[in-house]
């Protein structure tokens, strides 16, 4: 059946013409179809670092769309009640999101819509599974990732790939692609992201063909070294939806070193699937005892954390390296993590708040996952008690030091042997090296070995805080 009047494509964390469902069933329903993106909050005064990824991923996909993508400021509500009449919109097609916000706001609308008989359809593009598709045995979500992933393959990972659909029947749009504003991060910030990274889709395929071709068939050692960086780096076109999971997938199929890395993009998945539903992990703990943890609250250490100026060196890396380019290894996220809640007894969503604003691929439920992973409050995270040691995490990966060198030129001079802890190097050989400890390069602001006392002594008080509370492990 052929609707004769206009559809409503409104794109979100779909930047793509490819694989999107919304998009082609739109077309296939209506003589013409219009596409919208609305940007919801233009005037915040401090944009994080995504809104330059976006700006330039919606500027591609309006050259995709040979320019017909309507772009709107403001509360979306307002927006589209506008837009229906003037282009007399009979039916808004998108793609699903399953983060609360979106889902609250998406139930809304749809109530809305469906008032004034616009007829609502939405369709499944972000993921490779709807969350209430897999379910335990007894009918509840999982909660560990291993069992999840294992139903995930028996119930096998959704390659197929809809085709770009024919775009002749666009509705034009007033001056094509000349509206999307460029209300970016500050301009110096943004410059330096544009140095490294091409936000274009056609740049992330061409990386995933490399990554496929080269990194890939060794992913599964080489994703811990952090020098070597033979990862995806497609975290940010997953996030802006410009590559599908499931066009990920269907690359990767049959490759060597798929196994591996399909698994990372479950990791995604589950992601997704806890936040789905248990929502409140947004920024409470999932282990409710958790909520009697001792955190401390230190600006000047914090600061010092996220300036990368802590004095440990692996950490201040990992921390300059998020803030001059917009990304982070994964053994680097993980590093960072552990040092502010554990050694520093930091609030893990403080963590979390830094890195949705300095991250290019800040994504709700990935970086909920993780930080709740590290924090040990999350589904399935790491022990408590297993305290990441920013010295021999360095030792280990980056036993050469090249990673450190090269985001801490400060220490480049200094041997192997004193790189990861500049501290217990003689003072003689400091001085060799043209490093004065204190001034060139801060002392540590905490001693790991106290540290990691005081981060277990602060478990051992929530536990018996929690228990005398009766509260058990969730
Ligand atoms: C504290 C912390 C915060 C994080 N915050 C984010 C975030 O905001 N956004 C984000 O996309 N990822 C986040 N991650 C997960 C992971 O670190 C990144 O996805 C990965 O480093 C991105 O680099 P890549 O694309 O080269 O990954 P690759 O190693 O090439 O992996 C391929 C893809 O798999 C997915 N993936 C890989 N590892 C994970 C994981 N542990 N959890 C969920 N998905 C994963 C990503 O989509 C990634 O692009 C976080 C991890 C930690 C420990």
């Amino acid at each position: 059946m052929s609707l004769s009047n206009v559809g409503l494509c409104w794109f979100r964390q779909d930047l793509r013409v490819t694989d999107n469902p919304a998009l082609t069933r739109a077309l296939q329903q209506h003589t013409q179809v219009l596409c919208l993106y609305v940007h919801e909050h233009p005037d915040d005064p401090d944009p994080p670092a995504s809104l330059w990824w976006q700006q330039q991923a919606l500027q591609d996909l309006a050259d995709q769309l040979q320019g017909q993508l309507l772009y709107r400021t403001g509360d979306i509500q307002q927006n589209l009640q506008q837009i229906i009449t003037e282009y007399s919109i009979s039916a808004v097609y998108w793609n699903r999101l399953y983060d609360p916000t979106s889902i609250a706001r998406d139930t809304i609308l749809k109530t809305w819509l469906g008032e004034q008989s616009i007829q609502v359809y939405s369709f499944p593009g972000q993921l490779l599974f709807e969350p209430w598709e897999l379910l335990k045995q007894d009918g509840s979500p999982y909660r560990v990732f291993t069992p999840f992933y294992k139903a995930c393959l028996a119930q096998g990972l959704s390659d197929r790939v809809i085709p770009a659909p024919d775009l002749n029947r666009l509705v034009s749009v007033p001056d094509p692609g000349a509206q999307i504003t460029h209300d970016s991060p500050a301009a110096a910030w943004a410059q330096a992201f544009g140095d490294q990274w091409d936000p274009r889709r056609q740049t992330g395929w061409n990386r995933l063909a490399e990554f496929i071709a080269q990194d890939m068939p060794v992913y599964h050692k080489a994703r811990d070294i952090p020098a070597a960086d033979q990862v995806s780096r497609l975290a940010p076109y997953l996030h802006a939806g410009q590559l599908s999971v499931r066009e990920v997938v269907a690359a990767t199929r049959d490759q060597p070193g798929a196994d591996t890395f399909v698994r990372q993009l479950v990791w995604r998945e589950f992601a997704h699937y806890v936040l789905y539903h248990w929502p409140h992990t947004l920024d409470q703990p999932m282990d409710n005892r958790y909520v009697h943890f001792p955190w401390r609250t230190d600006p000047v250490a914090l600061r010092a954390w996220q300036c990368g100026q802590t004095g440990i060196p692996l950490v201040d890396a990992g921390m300059r390296q998020l803030w001059q380019t917009g990304y982070l290894h994964n053994r680097l996220r993980m590093v960072v993590a552990s040092l502010l809640c554990k050694h520093l007894l930091l609030d893990w969503r403080a963590g979390a708040a830094w890195f949705m604003y300095t991250l290019l691929d800040a994504d709700l439920a990935n970086n909920t996952l993780g930080w709740q992973w590290v924090a040990g409050s999350g589904v399935d995270a790491a022990p408590y008690f297993r305290i990441f040691n920013p010295v021999s995490q360095g030792e280990r990966f980056d036993a050469d030091g090249t990673y450190v060198r090269r985001w801490v030129p400060e220490l480049a001079a200094l041997p192997n042997r004193w790189i990861q802890q500049p501290w217990a190097a003689p003072t003689e050989l400091l001085t060799a090296h043209g490093v004065q400890l204190g001034d060139d390069y801060p002392q540590p602001i905490v001693e790991l070995a106290a540290g990691r006392r005081a981060a277990l002594a602060a478990w051992e008080q929530m536990k018996a805080l929690a228990a005398s509370a009766l509260i058990k492990r969730s």
